[in-house]
């Protein structure tokens, strides 16, 4: 169970009233009753039900049960499209290990605005449901030519572009150590930002096969791709 508060020996955690239904409605558990949980931050806690109630209820931890596991320095890029896709998106990313995840706006991105909260919720069941101890951070949404002239020393950027069918290279032979995915909306890239790409001292053009995919089909292939060859 994640829980956005702070987790240590002895720690009491205060349920909020959703929190509550699920452990003492949905899961039928009671006081003294144990449960798993993480903030993201402080690794695996067991924690114990020291009060259970119907509208709200305190946990106390009692011993961490894992550290806090760190997934590879990897950052996802790529252009929001329409809801529940990039919901799907954000779920994937999170299940395949990005650090951080980061909406970019794109010249042919669908839309301008996203909820950040809706999708950060996302990250944090993604974790839950593959008992992660980390929760990625997702990031506002950010114009790509901002995010790319503001680009950190030392960090590889992998793109992803349908157009390097037969001339883009496969992450093989590249070196470890801090990257970068980058995944483009339902139109592609533009033109301009191809140019802009392929010039990049840092980016490793990259080719996910000789079909066209669509852009969450491309971001679990390109993830996996990643994994494969770079992952922990
Ligand atoms: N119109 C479809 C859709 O609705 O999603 C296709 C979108 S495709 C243009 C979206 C992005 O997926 C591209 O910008 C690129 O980053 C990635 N992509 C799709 N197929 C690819 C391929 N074969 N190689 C590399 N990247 C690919």
């Amino acid at each position: 169970l994640f829980l956005d508060q702070p987790l240590g020996q002895g720690q009491t955690v205060p349920l909020s009233r959703e929190q509550a239904h699920y452990l003492f409605s949905v899961m039928r558990l009671g006081a003294g009753a144990h449960v798993l949980v993480f903030n993201g931050q402080a690794g695996e806690w067991l924690a114990e039900v020291t009060e259970a109630g119907k509208r709200g209820g305190m946990l106390t931890c009692r011993h961490r049960t894992r550290p806090l596991q760190m997934p590879p320095d990897l950052w996802f890029l790529f252009a929001p499209i329409k809801k529940a896709r990039t919901d799907f998106i954000v779920e994937k990313a999170a299940e395949l290990g990005a650090a951080r995840i980061c909406p970019v706006q794109t010249d042919f991105t669908n839309s301008d605005r996203i909820r950040r909260d809706r999708l950060q919720a996302h990250a944090v069941e993604a974790a839950e449901q593959c008992g992660g101890t980390f929760v990625p951070e997702v990031a506002d949404l950010t114009r790509l030519d901002a995010v790319l002239s503001a680009w950190p020393e030392g960090r590889r950027l992998m793109f992803c572009d349908e157009a390097l069918v037969g001339a883009g290279r496969t992450l093989g032979d590249v070196p470890r150590g801090p990257w970068a995915i980058l995944i483009g909306p339902e139109g592609g890239f533009s033109e301009a930002e191809r140019t802009c790409l392929r010039a990049l001292p840092f980016g490793h053009p990259v080719s996910l096969g000789p079909r066209v995919l669509r852009a969450d089909t491309a971001a679990v292939a390109a993830l996996t791709v990643w994994q494969q060859a770079l992952g922990d």
